[in-house]
């Protein structure tokens, strides 16, 4: 497949207000995923856009359409003049059509509402109920070794270029934490395997079959090795589980059903990969997080390892992501005040590098952890009494080794969660 580009920057408008956001643009082939620079993302289905352009090479307007002309729709402005092509390139057939030849819209509009009211419930239909009642059936029943060989997959794909194997003082440390933790699980069948990725994204993530990456980022924030446990309890729960690959067979299963509408024949884990939003399938519901939240408390106290460590961990998180929440907010109080002074029709040459500034400090770096592993307000206090009510005694972890040693410098993340 030749390199291609499927990133594109914009500015969104919400309709309510003149403020204007910076967004990353990422073209899939069944819809436009937004992602905003707090990490905030949406997703609009291409037949629910409505395309404008300032002449033939001005920059391109898309507004949500909406039912209630009272409202003012939501849109987004790409100044870039490759996202049609590129547009068209990803999402060919009907968007193509509609967005390369606008003349031929009329004629289109009988077909595209008849479209519009019978495919839409079908696609719910099979979104909600089929795909998810698929996932599970599949991924309770593959083999383990589809597992890691899936896993592996993906590793390949996102990590080859950018991964060494850690240092040997460092790979001894997370091989030492690693079968410390899985003395809890003896007869589990995956062979765990620990990376560290040189970027300063505090997050972590695991494959299917038992890969497991860690951010530098996070490993700076830890102190002891007993938070890192803590960690990585966590995501070795996602691993036995089997949510990691349940999300991936979800997100096959989404993208398979998209190519199979749009008929386009490439193949479906560059789709994936290509699509932007290349970790969403990491991304967990509530539930299967305060699962591996509280089974991975388990491990801890089963491996005798300090649980007051997983526990610290989370709170850091919380403690950043709150501190990260309240800077945010002055943040925008500060550039909402600034924007309600200009006029509204000024709106599209409205200078903005005040407020750009001010959403770019606040580094989501921190937030990512807690943004791809959700769990309930009450994560800590459930942690904390876990601990607490147990009878575990906890054997040191790494007694001789400088933690500290482990912190490294970091490089800027490339990854989009
Ligand atoms: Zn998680």
């Amino acid at each position: 497949m030749n390199a291609t580009q499927s990133e594109f920057s914009g500015t969104y408008y919400d309709g309510k207000s003149a403020n204007k956001y910076p967004v990353k643009l990422f073209l899939t082939r069944t819809q436009l995923q937004l992602v905003f620079s707090d990490g905030r993302r949406i997703s609009w289905l291409y037949p629910n856009l409505k395309l404008s352009r300032a002449g033939s090479t001005g920059p391109v307007r898309l507004e949500r359409s909406t039912s209630n002309p009272d409202i003012i729709p939501e849109s987004v402005v790409i100044e870039d003049p490759k996202f049609l092509h590129e547009a068209h390139r990803v999402a060919p057939g009907a968007l193509g059509n509609i967005w390369n030849q606008p003349h031929k819209r009329k004629m289109r509009y009988g077909l595209m509402i008849l479209a519009l009211v019978i495919i839409p419930p079908f696609i719910f239909a099979i979104w909600v109920y089929a795909i998810p009642a698929m996932t599970n059936a599949v991924a309770d029943k593959i083999p383990t070794e589809w597992e890691e060989k899936l896993g592996q997959n993906y590793f390949q794909a996102l990590f080859k270029e950018s991964l060494k194997d850690p240092d040997p003082k460092t790979r001894k440390a997370l091989d030492a934490i690693s079968k410390r933790l899985l003395t809890a699980v003896p007869d589990q069948p995956y062979h765990f395997r620990i990376y560290v990725h040189p970027s300063k994204m505090v997050n972590a993530m695991a494959l299917p079959g038992g890969t497991i990456i860690v951010f530098q980022g996070l490993i700076n924030v830890t102190e002891t090795p007993e938070e890192l446990a803590g960690v990585l309890a966590h995501e070795f729960q996602h691993v036995l589980k089997r949510h990691s690959t349940r999300g991936i067979i979800r997100s096959e299963a989404i993208n398979l059903f998209g190519l199979i509408i749009s008929g386009n024949s490439d193949s479906i884990t560059s789709v994936i990969l290509q699509a932007g939003g290349i970790l969403e399938f990491l991304r967990f519901s509530r539930t299967l997080e305060s699962q591996a939240d509280s089974e991975g408390m388990q491990m801890m106290l089963a491996a005798q390892v300090d649980p007051r460590g997983m526990v610290r961990i989370f709170e850091k998180l919380e403690e950043a992501q709150h501190r990260q929440l309240e800077s945010g907010k002055k943040d925008k109080k500060k550039a909402d005040s600034e924007e309600k002074s200009l006029e509204k029709d000024s709106e599209e040459d409205a200078p903005d590098g005040k407020r750009r500034a001010g959403e770019e400090s606040r580094t989501p770096e921190w937030m990512k952890y807690l943004s791809t592993h959700p769990a309930g307000e009450d994560r800590v206090e459930i942690l904390k009494k876990m601990a607490e009510a147990s009878t575990a005694k906890p054997r040191p972890l790494l007694p001789d080794f400088d933690w500290k040693s482990m912190h490294r410098e970091t490089k800027d993340s490339k990854f989009i969660f």
